[in-house]
């Protein structure tokens, strides 16, 4: 069975049952600064998860190209990539527990379906604490389909929940599903977690709790189900392969890697496996319109092309032939990711660019490290990823202090590498620090306004990055400098005197009552919302994250005033 026939199959699936089919999500979120790359097929649906109607109903589903970088350390082994696609079906207040596990079941092994062998398979269930319960209803649905009670785990939150830890909000207990991928004639008879020959497969979640700020968990009013499903791992399984490599989607590009090394895949399995996945991502990156750059997406892109890179040298490869690869990928993915197919041109050439450019780099850089130069050195002057360093580090049984490192960098530029290095792990918490800096710098800035210019000010869009705030407004004309001075001095003045950012959740119609400005759309917001509040300054709506306290801003600057459309002008600033 082909990877095609699966999407198909598995979207017919859920149509059938009531779900609308829904595209797939940018691979880079379009509206939140707080991830670099979507990491799951939840992630875009976030909005709805939280009790925004969904335009096309309470149940949904799709296949959602994801990235996590935070798996970059398991890729080499058989199932872990960083690109993969996700197989997701969304209940959003509507189906729950009972229906889910019977429908994944269904479709894992009806022979309509998939035809898994019902032998192979085994789940987990939440377990239960002093948080919540144990998860009987999921157990009970497992039992009732006939799994054998030796293949249902039940296991602690470390496996089974979901959730952004230590943060208040929905949350829940989920179940997993797992295939036997080792030696058939001798499948164990009980699940064991720390094989990693039961391949997970599918994760179904069920939104069922609110943590709330007291640290109890709440039944929800809407409860939700989310489920994620590898489609690599699924297509390997239902094809008899121990290895996601050898399946249609991957092994042309392996194929190609054999050819241009001269070397075999079972020889030389870890290299050839990152080289594929690295180059795989690398042209949904540059799909998404990203190019390689020093922070942020560009930097992923970087790290994972340069990383490529190292490894075709140690397979021999000529220089140049990862370009090759790339062309196997667009090949296969082109028909289906119209993006990739555009972009082609784009490829190619940013691929061979940032080659040239890492040779350079790599010439002066390894002389350097060999001398046994500091990795501050090397980072800062010859442009030499601490990643790499470490890597080579490794290789050659060095001790590099990383924690001297970091303080050097911390030193050297506030805005340093190693904030786009925490930014590479990804994930729903991996918000720099600097953005939340800015985030309640705009705050500030949308008070001060309105004490300058007047109380007609509203927030008419923002975008923050790590090195800079930008912020629009209704204003017709041209900010006189001595105004957007009494602006800056204000901003300044409230960080000099250190007031606590509070962050307050409740109804919206109340909070309606008490924040200054109402920017923007209310609607697509839950019931309960947050808002926060720097003393009788600034109260307003907001997702966060902000600072605990305006004292953490540093130095407030405006660096710029512009017009940005008809009534709209446009203020850029930055943090020193
Ligand atoms: P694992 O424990 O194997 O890393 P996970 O718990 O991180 O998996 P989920 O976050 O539940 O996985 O993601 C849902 C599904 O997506 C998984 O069941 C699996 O099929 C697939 N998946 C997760 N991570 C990867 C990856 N790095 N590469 C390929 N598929 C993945
Ligand atoms: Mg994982």
């Amino acid at each position: 069975m082909q990877s095609d026939e699966i999407r198909l199959k598995f979207l017919k699936f859920f149509e059938e049952r009531g779900h609308k089919i829904i595209p797939s999500s940018s691979l880079v979120p379009e509206n939140d600064p707080s991830v670099l790359f979507t990491t799951a097929g939840m992630h875009p649906l976030v909005p709805f998860l939280l009790g925004e109607k969904h335009p096309e109903g309470r149940r949904l589903t799709n296949v959602q190209k994801c990235l996590r970088t935070d798996d970059i350390d398991e890729v080499g082994d058989y199932c872990h990539h960083t690109f993969f696609e996700m197989l997701g079906n969304w209940s959003l207040g509507d189906y729950f527990k009972k229906d889910v596990i019977g429908w994944s079941y269904e479709f894992l092994t009806s022979p309509e379906w998939l035809g898994l062998d019902k032998n192979r398979i085994a789940v987990s269930v939440f377990k239960g604490d002093e948080d919540a319960p144990f998860d009987n209803e999921a157990f009970d649905a497992w039992k009732n389909l006939g799994i054998n009670e030796k293949r249902i785990a039940k296991l602690p939150k470390k496996n089974n929940w979901w959730g952004p830890a230590g943060i208040t909000g929905p949350c829940g207990p989920d179940t997993e599903m797992f295939y036997w991928v080792g030696d058939i004639n001798n499948t164990p008879e009980s699940f064991n977690d720390d094989n990693p020959l039961w391949l997970e497969i599918w994760n179904d979640v069920f939104m069922q709790y609110d943590k709330t700020k007291d640290g109890k968990f709440k039944e929800l009013a809407q409860k939700n189900i989310d489920t994620g499903m590898g489609l690599e791992r699924i297509l390997a399984v239902v094809n008899g392969f121990d290895d996601n490599y050898r399946t249609e989607l991957f092994w042309p590009i392996i194929g190609k890697i054999e050819q241009l090394s001269n070397k075999k895949y079972e020889d030389e399995l870890k290299a050839m496996r990152i080289i594929a996945d690295h180059i795989r991502s690398s042209v949904f990156i540059i799909g998404a319109g990203i190019a390689p750059a020093k922070r942020e997406q560009g930097y992923i892109l970087r790290r994972l092309l340069r990383r490529a890179v190292r490894y075709a040298d140690t397979l021999g490869m000529n220089q140049g032939s990862l370009l090759n690869i790339a062309d196997v990928v667009v090949e296969k993915y082109g028909t289906l990711y119209k993006e990739i197919l555009e972009k082609k041109g784009d490829i190619s050439l940013l691929i061979l660019d940032e080659e040239m450019q890492f040779r350079k780099t790599l010439e002066y850089g390894l002389r350097e490290f060999e001398k046994g130069v500091d990795p501050f050195v090397l980072a800062t002057t010859y442009g030499f990823p601490i990643e790499l360093t470490q890597e080579l580090a490794k290789e050659k049984g060095i001790e590099i202090n990383i924690e001297d490192f970091k303080k050097k960098m911390a030193e050297h530029q506030k805005l340093s590498q190693t904030a786009a290095a925490g930014m590479f792990k990804g994930g729903l918490s991996s918000t720099g620090e600097m953005e939340k800096k800015y985030h309640t710098a705009t705050h500030l800035l949308l008070a001060a306004l309105r004490i300058v210019l007047g109380g007609e000010i509203v927030q008419k869009g923002s975008n923050i990055t790590a090195e800079r705030m930008r912020f629009d407004f209704n204003w017709s004309e041209k900010v006189l400098s001595d105004k957007l001075k009494e602006v800056e001095n204000l901003v300044n003045q409230k960080i000099i005197e250190k007031i606590p950012v509070e962050m307050l959740e409740m109804p919206k119609d109340e909070a309606r009552k008490i924040v200054t400005t109402l920017s923007f759309d209310l609607s697509k917001y839950g019931d309960t919302v947050k808002v926060y509040k720097i003393a009788d300054f600034s109260t307003e709506f907001c997702g966060g994250p902000h600072v605990k306290n305006t004292g953490e801003l540093g130095h407030f600057k405006i660096t710029k005033e512009e017009a940005s459309s008809q009534g709209v002008r446009r203020i850029k600033a930055v943090l020193e």
